[in-house]
């Protein structure tokens, strides 16, 4: 029995192929599925070298947040004796990478650990992070790791009102070959060139105060602002300038001679981080550039 003429097949198998061609062009050309956004947790600090010490350690800078305002905090630009400015800035990035959300949306924050980092594994023996623990009690080796590993005073080696010979306490000590002579300094240097933060602080022991920054043409305003920021907040006294001896060549004054406003926090002791009172002064500062808007 037939149920269809031939031409009536023909006609059924055309318009079955029609049909399945018809699927296939469908499910193959479809648009793709518009994908749905899914929120990207932060997955930490960007980690940088930005240079390296005379024997070779890396100078590591660790930057939070991705706002226009930069703000970079530095430790340990002497080294040995003032190891407690260091182990503040890693207790620092311990606090960014438990409260990443600490950082307002428009600022950005590096943190440079050991800015001499030869100095610090002089009296810790550790490459890198370190503990109270592991510092030498030697006060002897302590008071000579002041100086990088060429036996220069980094914080007299920057390009302001430089001289070879400088001062520190009653001792003169030497300031390099040249400004930025030291690759340490240099790391900053460049750091400083490539980033162009908005403003910096860097960490010292032991005067127990905040101070400002000046080379030939006096203090910035946002240096004053921000070193009144951190000192009320902190509890520390403020000092618009050091002028117990003449100091060359300093990190802080080189930035006040480019247009950058740079405030110096000295701990009270070689010893403690005084973590409470600088946690307080680092988010008067983040709260102050935060509620100011600052331009680039
Ligand atoms: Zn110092």
């Amino acid at each position: 029995m037939r149920f269809f003429s031939s031409k009536q097949g023909i006609t059924a198998v055309c318009i079955f192929a029609a049909l399945v061609l018809g699927v296939f062009a469908l499910v193959a050309f479809r648009k793709a599925p518009v994908p749905i956004p899914i929120a990207v947790k932060s997955s930490g600090p960007v980690k940088e070298v930005i240079g390296t010490s005379v024997e070779g350690r890396a100078i590591e800078a660790y930057t939070f947040g991705t706002g226009g305002t930069h703000l970079a905090f530095v430790g340990g630009v002497h080294g040995g004796y003032e190891w407690n400015s260091v182990l503040l800035a890693y207790v620092f990035l311990d606090y960014l990478n438990a409260n990443p959300a600490s950082i307002p949306a428009n600022l950005k924050v590096t943190v440079i650990p050991s800015a001499n980092p030869d100095a610090v594994y002089r009296v810790t023996g550790k490459e890198g992070r370190f503990t109270a623990e592991d510092v030498s009690t030697d006060t002897t080796l302590l008071a000579s790791a002041r100086f990088n590993a060429d036996g220069v005073d980094l914080n007299r080696n920057f390009d302001c009102k430089w001289k070879p010979k400088s001062t520190w306490q009653n001792k003169t000590v030497s300031a390099g070959t040249k400004a930025f002579s030291e690759p340490e300094a240099e790391a900053i240097r460049q750091f400083v060139s490539k980033t162009g933060p908005t403003a910096m602080v860097f960490w010292h022991s032991q005067a127990n105060a905040v101070y400002a920054s000046q080379c030939e043409d006096g203090i910035l305003p946002k240096t004053l602002d921000i070193m009144n920021t951190y000192a009320d907040a902190a509890g520390y006294k403020a000092v618009k300038s050091f002028d117990a001896y003449e100091t060359t060549g300093a990190s802080e004054d080189w930035l006040a001679s480019i247009g950058i406003p740079a405030i110096t926090v000295e701990l009270s002791t070689h010893e403690t981080i005084e973590w409470e009172k600088n946690l307080k002064g680092i988010l008067a500062l983040l709260d102050y550039y935060k509620l100011s808007r600052q331009p680039l």
